[in-house]
């Protein structure tokens, strides 16, 4: 997609995330206290990228997951801006930005912590409804 249709789509706050590769302000997101169960998918495209399953508290102010959905749903590159060496993690889809990964969560079972903006994802809620559906086949 062209940068001005990015533009039309997405919200002032969501473009310069998700496209200008910029981070919301700790403590801003609107799902970073969300634990309902349902699935966490790219704010640009609507890609599936994380589970609630995988999100937990790291106390960094942004939303953290210790796995994504499935590893090719992201790409991860090295990110050198601000004089220090990050890993950036973005929507293998659309390739927008979505946040950064650390080696630095020894509480998870992988000890990793992807650290997302809350901006750069929408959350689907998982209905009681989903469930009685596939049961009936
Ligand atoms: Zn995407």
């Amino acid at each position: 997609m062209e940068d001005d249709q990015w533009k039309k789509k997405l919200s002032k706050e969501q473009y310069r995330i998700l496209r200008l590769r910029q981070t919301e302000t700790p403590y801003s997101g609107v799902l970073l206290h969300n634990d309902k169960t349902g699935k966490y998918l790219c704010g640009a495209c609507g890609q599936t990228l994380f589970d609630s399953s995988t999100k937990f508290d790291s106390r960094s102010g942004w939303p953290s997951f210790n796995w994504p959905v499935n590893k090719k749903a992201i790409k991860l590159s090295e990110d050198r801006s601000l004089g220090i060496r990050r890993v950036e993690v973005s929507c293998a889809r659309c390739g927008s930005h979505l946040g950064h990964v650390f080696n630095d969560a020894p509480d998870q079972p992988t000890g990793i912590r992807f650290c997302i903006n809350s901006l750069a994802l929408d959350f689907k809620e998982k209905k009681i409804r989903d469930n009685l559906k596939k049961s009936r086949g």
